[in-house]
């Protein structure tokens, strides 16, 4: 198997806001695996706040390539995705990548869909939110005007005066809402009080309230709180999911965070075993990411895979959407094809 890897700057449609930081651009590396005639990509996308950056990760597929160059096309997936994570502790979007990558090779190899692969039932057209950042009236109007085609909006809050944000874009929308504060919430009394206000202004569910360390006062406020609430950043993998006691009453599950589809789907049977909420989510990632997940929305309560539309120069075309649905080709693998040559 020969491994290529590239960078890749993705350009934001609109400056891209949340809590913490506003961003122009955001950075992926693509790797390509082949074996013959058959080829697979992945993405590792590395916002700054992850922790991972360009030149660990590309360390890393150096040190997977061991691993990868001496497999032939009857490699066994689950062993080798296995072997991967092994190597380190870290580098979670590296091995999304490599996992991405293996299961489109192995699909085409085998000629099966990821749903064949594992026994599952196709997704079909899934709705799913479209974030809205943190930005001034005027932008704000102009995004949700975008969001047209789609039926539920995901709000970045977490600001000082989120009761102003969520009573401005209900001026202009009475779509239901996911919010996402991003850590940004601190007194578990005023949480509650949040929640219930954010209960009455039509929001479903509240992402990420408080920072991961707060994890005893979040279990505090999810067994009061008339509205879900979801763990983003205190969630990234199965090990995590098992400490959660509680303090959630679902999880969202990003590829970038829990090392690719292989741990997804562990994530989803424990979820679906410890009556634990299911969001499928992604980083600031192309539709090379995106898609793999996509694949997944069968099993989720929650779709929140609106990244592909950030950009003004998606490399892939893994994704479409229609009337606020997110649509997946049904083809072997993950689906994921270039648009862009990014390989030579
Ligand atoms: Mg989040």
């Amino acid at each position: 198997m020969q491994l290529s890897y590239c960078s890749y700057l993705l350009q934001f449609r609109h400056p891209f806001g949340v809590s913490s930081n506003t961003r122009l651009s955001t950075l992926s590396v693509f790797i390509q695996l082949q074996i013959n005639n058959f080829i697979g990509y992945g993405e590792a996308c590395l916002p700054f706040y992850l922790g991972e950056n360009e030149k660990e990760t590309i360390e890393f597929f150096e040190q997977a390539k061991p691993l990868l160059v001496p497999l032939t096309t009857s490699f066994d997936l689950n062993d080798v995705i296995q072997k991967i994570d092994h190597l380190s502790l870290k580098h979670n979007a590296a091995k999304a990548a490599i996992d991405m990558a293996l299961h489109e090779v192995y699909g085409k190899i085998h000629s099966q869909t990821l749903s064949q692969i594992y026994h599952f039932k196709e997704a079909g057209p899934t709705l799913t939110s479209h974030t809205i950042g943190i930005d001034s009236e005027e932008k704000l109007v102009k995004k949700i005007e975008e969001a047209n085609d789609f039926s539920i909006l995901k709000i970045k809050a977490g600001t000082t005066n989120d009761k102003a944000l969520i009573e401005t874009i209900r001026r202009f929308t009475n779509k239901p809402l996911y919010v996402d504060v991003n850590q940004g919430w601190t007194d578990k009394h005023f949480v509650l009080e949040m929640l219930h206000w954010m209960k009455e202004q039509g929001v479903i569910l509240v992402e990420q309230a408080m920072p991961v360390s707060q994890k005893a006062d979040m279990q505090w406020v999810t067994e009061r709180s008339p509205i879900p609430t979801i763990a983003d950043e205190s969630v990234k993998r199965l090990s995590d999911l098992k400490e959660l006691n509680g303090a959630y009453s679902g999880i969202n599950i990003k590829l970038m965070k829990c090392t690719g589809i292989v741990e997804a789907l562990k994530m989803i049977n424990y979820c679906k075993q410890n009556n634990i909420q299911i969001m499928l989510g992604c980083m600031a990632e192309s539709s090379c990411a995106t898609g793999a997940m996509a694949q997944l929305t069968g099993f989720a309560d929650y779709v929140d895979l609106d990244a592909p539309l950030l950009y003004t120069n998606d490399p892939f075309a893994s994704v479409s959407y229609k009337n606020g649905k997110i649509l997946i080709p049904m083809v072997n693998g993950v689906g994921a094809e270039p648009i862009t040559k990014l390989f030579d």
